[in-house]
């Protein structure tokens, strides 16, 4: 099943999420796989639960696009359960970083190409895992949406300011986007 994308204005996306109690959350094959779904129904390489309206700590990522450049990504496909970033290593690299939840606007973003990481798969086993480059960089746009953070929050003020009316736009559901979105400030009957 597709999940709608919430947009760009929702409170949701600010959120800092919470942890999953395996116990309260038996479905999580089901919501993974959705998530899934979803994410290349959009052509995304990652997708964070707040980005379907739950604030819970899981995102999932494919990176196998990639393959290219980093042939090691070829199946680098990964559901990360209540992630936590110990450690960000190494000299900041800069890529243009676009977000299912701000169709059409694409910026540089700044950010250390290593991460040491802990976290849950599907079958709640633990892992802890040091990753590199693109893969580490997908990884850190998606933690950042469960600690309720923006590619955007992290852009120059006068980049920012440029941006500002695009973001209104898209909270209000005026961009063009090929899968279903859901905007905070659409107006009724939209
Ligand atoms: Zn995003």
């Amino acid at each position: 099943m597709k999940y709608p994308i919430i947009a760009y204005g929702d409170p949701v996306l600010r959120k800092k999420a919470t942890p999953i109690v395996p116990d309260e959350y038996p479905h999580i094959k089901q919501l993974v796989e959705d998530m899934f779904e979803t994410m290349y129904g959009a052509h995304g390489v990652g997708l964070a639960a707040p980005q379907i309206g739950l604030s819970m700590r899981l995102f999932v990522v494919d990176c196998s696009v990639f393959d290219d450049e980093e042939p090691e990504l070829a199946n680098f496909k990964r559901a990360f359960i209540n992630a936590q970033i110990l450690e960000e290593t190494g000299e900041e690299w800069g890529f243009n970083e676009g977000c299912l939840s701000i169709p059409e606007i694409r910026e540089d973003v700044y950010r250390k190409p290593t991460v040491k990481i802990s976290y849950y798969d599907v079958d709640w086993k633990h892992h802890e895992e040091t990753i590199s480059g693109m893969a580490a960089r997908v990884i850190q746009h998606e933690y950042d949406h469960i600690e309720g953070k923006l590619f955007t929050d992290k852009l120059s003020p006068l980049r920012k300011r440029l941006i500002q009316k695009k973001l209104s736009d898209i909270s209000k559901g005026s961009v063009k986007v090929d899968y279903k979105m859901r905007f905070p400030d659409a107006k009724k009957g939209r």
